[in-house]
């Protein structure tokens, strides 16, 4: 039978001795500062091997702001002197920096220890180092941004996707419409596909989709122009800003770079490399003017390209 101690421990400890070695012992690193002349009358020895400052050089709360990040900086001393002046417990992250020029993610917990008349007497906190849990969280921040990227290219040609066109086009549209700036559009068709697929096997199918695609891309390099796969073997290149003009020597820039690539197809119906045919079209849109019916019209001026004989051009209605 297990049986009560005659004596319960104590609550409270009076040897000082513990609690140091408590402090002292612990991740989080302790401190005090007194409130009315700003001095740190306390802090744990951690804090020299975490940041490579000795206790003895911390002697007042300037030594504190100049070694937080300058980044953080301004709105850390701004914030822990508001609330601490108001009497409130707070926390804050901030860039703390070493000896050694670097930096470590510090959390500050800080309490406002209170004289009986409601004055501030000191500040008593503790700093952890948080430097593991911010790597994560950059890390996270990181991945998404990179699957946000990856949610708009297409995973087989790496060319922008049908989503990033289905975004970047009726902004661009309201930004020309707003601007009274001409858009244009090309919609491009590899010619006689199926038959490549058939003769060379889907692999190399995709193999020539991308190729096609890096030619395409290349010739609508300049800042704000977007080349996406469209779907299959279909691309849609997006000109903001761009007249008829040079929409079509963007146009005819592509098929000279796909020209380049000398890509054989011996099932083609129009010669021995492989080839595309392209609606194309130039806008200054108006109030009454709908991106999707000028969408379509690219589409139909696509047909008679193919219809015509393929490998070729059309920037008018038949
Ligand atoms: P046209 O000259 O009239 O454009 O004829 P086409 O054969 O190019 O057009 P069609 O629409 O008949 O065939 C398109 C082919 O594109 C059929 C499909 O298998 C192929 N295709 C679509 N997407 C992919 C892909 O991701 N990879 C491969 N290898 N082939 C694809
Ligand atoms: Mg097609
Ligand atoms: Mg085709």
């Amino acid at each position: 039978m297990i049986s009560s101690p005659a004596h319960p421990p104590e609550v409270a400890c009076d040897d000082p001795g513990v609690y140091r070695t408590l402090l002292e012992s612990t991740k989080a690193i302790p401190w005090r500062i007194d409130w009315a002349t700003m001095q740190f009358t306390y802090i744990g020895p951690q804090i020299e091997e975490l940041l490579g400052w000795s206790p003895a050089s911390w002697l007042t709360v300037n030594d504190w702001a100049d070694r937080i990040h300058e980044e953080d900086r301004q709105n850390t001393v701004d914030f822990c002197v508001a609330q601490s002046q108001q009497g409130i417990d707070h926390e804050a992250d901030y860039r703390a920096i070493t000896r050694q020029g670097d930096y470590v993610w510090i959390r500050d917990v800080v309490h406002v220890v209170r004289r009986p008349d409601g004055g501030v007497e000191s500040l008593v906190g503790f700093m952890f180092d948080i430097s593991a849990r911010k790597k994560a969280e950059d890390k996270i921040v990181q991945l998404q941004r990179e699957l946000e990227l990856l949610s708009y290219r297409d995973s087989l040609t790496g060319v922008a996707n049908r989503r990033m066109f289905d975004t970047a086009y009726p902004a661009e549209w309201v930004k020309a419409r707003e601007g009274g700036h001409p858009l244009s559009l090309v919609i491009i068709d590899i010619d006689y596909f199926k038959q490549y697929n058939d003769h060379y096997g889907h692999v190399q199918g995709d193999e020539c989709l991308r190729r096609v695609a890096r030619a395409i891309d290349a010739a609508a390099s300049h800042p704000g122009q977007l080349c996406a796969r469209f779907g299959g073997e279909e691309f849609v290149v997006l000109l903001p800003g761009t007249d008829r003009e040079a929409a079509r020597s963007a146009a005819e820039r592509c098929r000279k770079l796909l020209m380049a690539e000398e890509i054989p197809h011996v099932r083609s119906g129009v010669g021995r490399l492989v080839t595309v045919s392209m609606g194309i079209g130039t806008i200054i849109p108006g109030a009454q003017d709908d991106p999707k019916v000028f969408l379509d019209r690219i589409d139909r001026r696509l047909y008679q390209a193919k219809s015509a004989g393929r490998d070729r051009l059309c920037d008018t209605e038949a």
